[in-house]
This record gives structure tokens, C-alpha cells and sequence, in this order.
């Protein structure tokens, strides 16, 4: 019997009725683009982070483009980000014709080490972009102090964190603006593409909206060269339905986590592994349980071998992508990141994986690595 990843089907049939006539109502309606039920999703998606705006768009990526161009970051601007996250997180920041500036991570949480942030400032910095690896939330408070101290804007790339909470505050409203992927495998995933930004500046939500559909406020009247990029109905009332189900998702996602967390902790006291790290303060949604080992390509095979899905989140570092070449990064320039993208490996953890299949893959890493 193989385990997934993650298993869609499973989701999908546990909530079928709903979804179908989710779907359904769409299709009656025959109203595909810029209708209620994107408007009314956007909403709740507010109401969720607690925000004073939600702005649907075409993708995750697109989300962080726009949020970028609404905070006016352009051409000769920098922007620091991490380099242990999905390609989009800084590609977003070349969109915009700004440069991504990286800071090393935080061995333990893997995401961007604040105490090294501020030696990346220089007058240039426009912008942060902290990403909430895996689903726990970067040190938030030490990142928006130095935005005040050096006025810049902060965008939280919270696509893998939909849910999390740092110190009461939900994923994506403690920044200028914060952004969310519906891509199908994220924790709001949807049957396609799709994207979010949130946020509590009035202008900022103005400036998005008019970004993303072709830099227009009146239509056929353009102001600015803009974007297509627009959730569709079908998407919104899909993910309206699954909306309904996060925090019961999320929850399933972190009891997984901590059964792991129970089962490998005598690998983990001999140093034979490392787990996930939690924050004591904050709430982690687990995207992905993601264990660092020096044997990876073995327990990759062991698992591989028993049918156990498992894939590495990240193997190239992205000061190291063939696409930021000329940016002039070179092996050593960020040790951590480069030993987590050799050590990194995630194992199924989503809330419908049995307890049997859990203690099954546990078993296996036990075995292989023990
Ligand atoms: C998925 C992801 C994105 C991009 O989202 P898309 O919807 O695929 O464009 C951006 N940043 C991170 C960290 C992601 O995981």
C-alpha cells in the first residue's frame, strides 16, 4: 500500500456534497470572473486574518508581484529575503525590477535569522520579505522593529502558512500586506491556481486592485500598466467551502506533527535526526513536516521502497539558482541554508493520513536511521 504526500482524493470525498454544489451553483449562475462569490471569499479571508482588506488574484506569486508594486518597490530598490524558500519568494522581487538581497536562516526554525537582518540594510532596502517556512511564522516583532527603524515595507510571503499564528496574530496581517497561495497542495488549496494579499492600508488595497486588473479603475480607462490576474468564481466557491475546514485541517496537520515528534524522539536525543522546531509562542500549521538527516539519500530509498511518498523542500538554495546568477552569490555565502537544502526531507503529514500509515513510516525511519 503507497502513501501519498498528500492525499487530495481523500479530501475531495470527504467533503464531495459540499464542493459539487459549490461547483454547480457556479456553473448555474454562468458567472466565471469578477463575481459574488470571489467578492464574498475575499471577505471571509479578511475576517479570517483579521484584516481590514483581502485582494483575490490569479496565483501566489502574482500576489507577491503585486504587493510589491503596490508598496512602490521597483528598479534600483533591494529587498531581503530568505534563500531556503519556493523560487517565487524572491523571483517576485526581480518581477518588480528590484534586487533580492538574502540573509542566512535560523538553523533551528529554518526560517530568516533576524539577528542577521540588519547588516543587510543599506540604503537601497525598500523592503522584507519574511517567509513562513513550512507553515511556522518568522520572528515577526524583531523584523517589523527594524522596518520601523529604517522605514521600510514588510510583505509576509505566507503562502505555506495560512492559519499560523505568531503571539495571537494570524499569517499575513502583521506585515504592510501578506500573501497567500491557493495552489492545490497548500493548506487552502484549491482545484487550480490561486492567490491572495491582505492587508490594513486602505491604499495599498486600492493600489492592488487596480494593479490587477490591467491598471484600471474605470474599465477601458487605463491608469498604469497593470496585470491579468484575477481568482476565478469556480476557485472562490471551492475555496469558500474548504475555508470552512482550515483550522480542523491545521489541527489534524499539527496532532500528525506531534505523533512524529512523540515516535522519533529517540533518533532525535541521539542527534541522528533533526525535527521540526516549534516556537513555544506560536502556532505552526505544518505545510510540510520537513526532518533533516546527513543520510537522506538512504532513508529517501528506504522510504521510496515501502511505497512512502517524500520529497526535498529545497535542493538548491536560492542565492544559488542558475537564475540569480548574475547577483553574485557563490557557494559558503550562506552555510546553513545550503546544509538544510543536503539534510531537508518531507514525509507525509496531512490531517486524513491514518494513524496505522503514520506509525508505518515511523517505523521505517526508525529502522533506517536508528
Ligand atoms: C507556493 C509558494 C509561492 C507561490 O505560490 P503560487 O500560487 O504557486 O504562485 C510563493 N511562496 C512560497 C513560499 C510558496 O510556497
Amino acid at each position: 500500500m503507497s502513501i501519498p504526500l498528500l492525499d487530495l482524493k481523500a479530501q475531495y470525498l470527504a467533503i464531495k456534497e459540499e464542493i459539487d454544489q459549490a461547483v454547480l451553483g457556479v456553473l448555474d449562475s454562468s458567472k466565471f470572473i469578477f463575481g459574488p462569490e470571489m467578492k464574498t471569499f475575499e471577505e471571509e479571508i479578511a475576517a479570517y486574518c483579521g484584516t481590514k482588506h483581502a485582494v483575490a488574484v490569479g496565483n501566489g506569486t502574482d500576489a507577491l508581484v503585486i504587493a510589491l508594486k503596490a508598496c512602490g518597490i521597483g528598479p534600483g530598490d533591494e529587498v531581503i529575503t530568505s534563500p531556503f524558500t519556493f523560487f517565487a519568494s524572491a523571483e517576485s522581487i526581480a518581477q518588480v525590477g528590484a534586487t533580492p538581497v538574502f540573509v542566512e536562516i535560523d538553523p533551528q526554525t529554518l526560517n530568516m535569522d533576524v539577528a542577521k537582518l540588519e547588516a543587510k540594510i543599506t540604503a537601497k532596502t525598500k523592503g522584507i520579505i519574511p517567509v513562513h517556512i513550512f507553515g511556522q511564522m518568522a520572528d515577526m516583532d524583531p523584523i517589523l522593529g527594524l522596518a520601523q527603524k529604517y522605514n521600510l515595507k514588510v510583505i509576509e510571503d505566507a503562502a505555506q502558512a495560512i492559519g499560523a499564528e505568531y503571539k495571537g496574530h494570524k499569517a499575513g496581517s502583521m506585515g504592510d500586506a501578506g500573501t497567500f497561495s491557493f495552489f492545490p497542495t497548500k493548506n487552502l488549496g484549491g482545484y487550480g491556481d490561486g492567490g491572495m494579499i491582505v492587508t490594513n492600508d486602505d491604499a495599498l488595497a486600492e493600489e492592488a486592485r487596480v494593479l490587477r486588473f490591467h491598471g484600471c479603475k474605470t474599465k477601458y480607462y487605463h491608469d498604469e500598466i497593470g496585470y491579468n490576474s484575477r481568482l476565478d468564481e469556480l476557485q472562490a466557491a471551492i475555496l469558500r467551502v474548504k475555508l470552512r475546514y482550515i483550522d480542523e485541517w491545521n489541527q489534524g496537520r499539527a496532532h500528525k506533527a506531534a505523533v512524529y515528534d512523540q515516535l522519533l524522539a529517540p533518533l532525535a536525543a541521539e542527534g541522528k535526526v533533526i525535527l521540526p522546531y516549534q516556537e513555544a509562542e506560536l502556532k505552526h500549521v505544518f505545510h510540510l513536516y520537513v526532518l533533516r538527516t546527513a543520510e537522506r539519500e538512504k532513508l529517501m530509498a528506504a522510504l521510496t521502497a515501502k511505497g512512502i511518498a517524500n520529497a526535498i523542500y529545497y535542493p538548491v538554495p536560492l542565492h544559488l539558482q542558475k537564475a540569480f546568477a548574475d547577483l553574485g552569490y557563490q557557494v559558503g555565502d550562506f552555510p546553513l541554508a545550503e546544509e538544510a537544502c543536503t539534510q531537508a526531507l518531507a514525509i507525509p503529514c496531512y490531517p486524513e493520513l491514518t494513524d496505522s500509515q503514520l506509525h508505518e513510516i515511523a517505523q521505517v525511519i526508525l529502522e533506517v536511521l536508528g
